[in-house]
């Protein structure tokens, strides 16, 4: 469990505090997950046969309910999660937006890509059949949310509203770092699957243990589909269960990324400090608690560069870019000034802060690498591992000065030949940190790429002098993440059809899909081909009629015409 606490009962706690926040929400227990599955699967059949725009109607309904519970939902979610009532009002836009942009999709229609094979029957040597495929739902999907969105990514967000998008029941299994947020927004789905006339086994909250509560229904047969966003651990985990059941079910989990960032020579040498202090706002934004905060830095030399001495450098930064001269070094002193600056920030709870400060530990001791900022990480109060969740940082023994889940940010950096040759320096450390690599030129690139695997993004910073000699790399970094960006940050998700958030494994379960943007939804349907169906018998999608008005595959050719 991500807090420490009594396993029957589970409490948020106020990272700022360690408060125990009440009231307690009781663990599911077996007959109650039986009980929530067998309500899916009756509540199923009803909701696969709705309409899309019967499916609008819900979502728009529970972004209504959402909205309704007010000032009430930002006090409780923030202090659950210390992530401030100005980005929770933000990100409770963004789960509402998410719910309406589905209901516009549901609502057209098109999506679910139906596709026609008109009969002909004299085809020699063998007649064709007439042949009909659309999209459609799978069943009961499980969600886990996640602990850095308690709103845009849990009970409410993507996952569960692409699944309710296309037909399927949703049980979601409260992230324990935010059981009260989770209750008011389940109260509000429920209250929306009411409004709506649906059954109440259309949609249902669980709290308890995932590794009792989240394994019981992952394992549970009734069980179609897992969404899941959190730690590597965690989704690997619920992937291994899934895949062990007798009928094995997919996982879509949307696990750790390091999100490298590819500084290229002309970049750092002319605007290295412009770029140094974007950076050290998306490390920190959020006190570093995205999937998409860029964890490492490849830094490519300029040519004729004098790399400094890596001890040399300190977070005093330079104020203006040095030209080729010493240029990476100005980049990472820059950063490192920008980021100290920041201040320290709290985290989503203790353990996520303690593992935060055990990282950084580690990173600062490893061979060859060079602390720039984040000593105090280590030594920080909200990093002492020994103090009770709910008893109350003032209370507890161990407790420092900086607070409960306080931690700093930390900047580190190494040589492309010790990276390479330390798996622990490829690993995420879910936090305001990141490592610099000095790379020589594009084959260090290379080299450091090969042995971090999948991620969720990689960002270039390069001008058209780079970007000249530096093609081909573009072409290698893009078969390894979900998304390329250029001269931007990767923190900002933008949620909207072409967006893709995912990547191949370990970033996320399957490389096919995203978990952001309309695309989502197709991780919870699947294709179903009716072969000589009697017309009568056809859902609507597939009709000669096009009785939805919606765009198919007519003989190959894309159209919205009934079939003649
Ligand atoms: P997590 O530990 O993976 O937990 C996410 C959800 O999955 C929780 O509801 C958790 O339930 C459940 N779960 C975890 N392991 C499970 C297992 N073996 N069996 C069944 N259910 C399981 O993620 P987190 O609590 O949000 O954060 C922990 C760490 O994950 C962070 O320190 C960070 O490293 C990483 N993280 C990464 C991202 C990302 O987007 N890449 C986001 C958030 C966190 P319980 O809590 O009840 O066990």
């Amino acid at each position: 469990m991500s807090t420490n606490q009594n396993t029957d009962t589970i409490y948020g706690i106020n990272p700022k505090t360690g408060d125990r926040l009440d009231p307690g929400f009781p663990a599911a227990d077996a007959a109650r997950v039986d009980a929530l599955v067998a309500d899916a699967v009756a509540a199923y059949q009803r909701y696969r046969a709705t309409s899309g725009p019967d499916r609008a109607d819900l979502l728009r309904e529970i972004a209504m309910q959402i909205e309704a519970l007010g000032d009430e939902l930002i006090t409780v979610c923030d202090a659950e999660t210390a992530l401030g009532p100005v980005r929770i009002a933000s990100e409770r836009g963004r789960t509402v937006n998410q719910l309406r942009m589905f209901a516009d999709l549901v609502e057209e229609g098109s999506w679910v890509d139906a596709r026609i094979d008109t009969a002909i029957p004299d085809r020699k040597p063998l007649p064709k059949p007439d042949i009909r495929r659309m999209l459609a739902p799978v069943g009961p999907v499980v969600v886990f949310g996640a602990s850095n969105f308690p709103l845009a990514f849990s009970v409410a967000g993507g996952d569960s509203a692409s699944a309710l998008a296309a037909g399927n029941p949703v049980i979601v299994k409260a992230h324990g770092s935010h059981p009260g947020t989770s209750a008011l927004v389940g109260r509000a789905v429920s209250a929306a699957v009411a409004q709506c006339g649906l059954p109440a086994g259309v949609f249902a909250v669980v709290h308890g243990p995932g590794s009792v509560v989240g394994s019981a229904l992952v394992k549970h047969p009734g069980v179609r589909a897992v969404g899941f966003t959190g730690s590597r651990g965690g989704g690997r985990a619920l992937m291994d269960l899934a895949a062990a059941r007798k009928a094995p079910i997919p996982v879509y989990a949307e696990m750790g990324s390091i999100n490298p960032l590819i500084v290229l020579p002309h970049a750092v040498a002319h605007r290295g400090v412009a770029i140094a202090e974007g950076l050290a706002g998306s490390v920190c934004l959020g006190v570093g608690q995205f999937c998409t905060n860029p964890g490492l830095i490849l830094a490519v030399e300029p040519a004729g560069s004098e790399a400094a001495p890596a001890d040399s450098v300190s977070s005093g930064g330079a104020a203006a870019n040095p030209g080729t001269a010493g240029a990476t070094a100005a980049f990472v002193s820059r950063l490192a000034a920008t980021m100290e600056a920041q201040g320290p920030g709290v985290m989503l709870n203790r353990s996520i802060a303690s593992t935060y400060c055990e990282m950084v530990a580690r990173f600062a001791s490893a061979h060859g690498v060079v602390t720039h900022t984040g000593a105090r990480s280590q030594d920080a109060g909200g990093c002492a591992p020994s103090q009770p969740d709910g008893a109350g940082a003032t209370q507890a023994a161990g407790a420092g000065p900086d607070g409960y889940a306080t931690v700093h940010p930390a900047l580190f950096s190494v040589s492309a030949d010790v990276f390479v040759q330390s798996p622990l320096l490829a690993q995420e450390v879910f936090g305001p940190a990141t490592l610099v690599v000095r790379c020589a030129d594009a084959t260090d690139v290379t080299r450091c790429l090969a042995v971090i695997g999948g991620n969720l993004t990689a960002t270039f910073h390069g001008d058209d002098e780079d970007f000249a000699g530096y093609a081909d790399l573009v072409r290698v970094v893009e078969q390894t993440v979900g998304r390329v960006i250029f001269n931007g940050f990767p923190t900002g998700v933008e949620v909207c059809a072409s967006m893709t958030h995912g990547g191949p494994y370990p970033a996320s379960a399957s490389e096919f899909h995203t978990s952001v943007g309309t695309g989502a939804i197709l991780r919870f349907a699947r294709p179903v081909s009716y072969q000589n169906c009697p017309p009568p018998l056809l859902p609507a999608e597939p009709q000669d009629a096009n009785p939805r008005g919606i765009t198919r595959i007519v003989n190959g050719a894309y159209s919205r015409d009934p079939v003649a």
